[in-house]
């Protein structure tokens, strides 16, 4: 999952952009407004985190820009504490929810990873389809009750196609989701990555659980189990 950073104190930034990538995505920064609505309209973005006290340009003006450019990715805000206002604004200008600072990293984490579930049209951070299992808090996968062992990037691949699961992902969404700019991109590498990751989840070939759509991409086609 790739997401925007747009916060002018360094020290925060830095840490954000630190445990964000640990956590597991991959994370784009921007030091004002300015910077932040140039990235927030032109990478693809799978979330982002505004601060709303931002130099050159507001963050609810970035967040009201961005709505209008019908860019729907979900926006979580930083606010000070204490500030309803804030709050308001920001959500009626677009955002999704909000963190007062200061905060635990791992509220800004939770709050991140139910956004996106929800974009995904998930209600709870364990995606079950079929008999494969991927808990987002963990960053967990299991079979039929067995561990997977995956790597970051496996994990990474599969956490995005099965929040999304039944709709065709292309290669190159998958790519750019994967690797922030300072990485060469290639497409080759995503299609190793899916082929190891379908041995890992079907070492029988028995469950087909990710499609190949020539010229279109991957769609993880075991059904959601939405029943718990
Ligand atoms: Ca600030």
């Amino acid at each position: 999952m790739r997401v925007l950073v747009v916060e002018d104190e360094a020290a925060l930034r830095d840490n954000l952009k630190e445990r964000l990538t640990e956590a597991g995505f991959t994370v784009d920064v921007a030091r004002d407004g300015e910077e932040g609505l140039f990235a927030a309209l032109e990478y693809p973005l799978d979330v982002a985190i505004v601060d709303l006290g931002l130099p050159n340009l507001p963050g609810l003006e970035v967040i009201r820009r961005v709505r209008a450019a019908k860019k729907s990715y979900p926006i979580l805000i930083l606010t000070a504490r204490d500030n309803w206002q804030d709050k308001v604004e920001g959500l009626q200008a677009g955002a999704d929810d909000y963190v007062a600072k200061p905060f635990h990293f791992e509220e800004v984490l939770a709050r991140l990873q139910a956004l996106l579930r929800r974009a995904g049209g998930w209600a709870s951070p364990q995606l079950k389809c079929g008999p494969v299992v991927l808990d987002t808090r963990a960053q967990a996968v299991h079979v039929d009750g067995t561990a997977l062992e995956l790597t970051t990037f496996e994990y990474r691949i599969l956490e995005h196609l099965m929040l999304r699961a039944g709709d065709v992902i292309s290669k190159t969404e998958l790519t750019e989701r994967l690797y922030d700019q300072d990485f060469e991109r290639d497409s080759n590498v995503i299609e190793v990555l899916v082929g190891r990751l379908r041995r890992k989840l079907d070492p029988e070939d028995k469950l087909r659980p990710i499609e190949t759509l020539r010229g279109r991409g991957y769609r993880f086609a075991l059904p959601r189990d939405t029943s718990s």
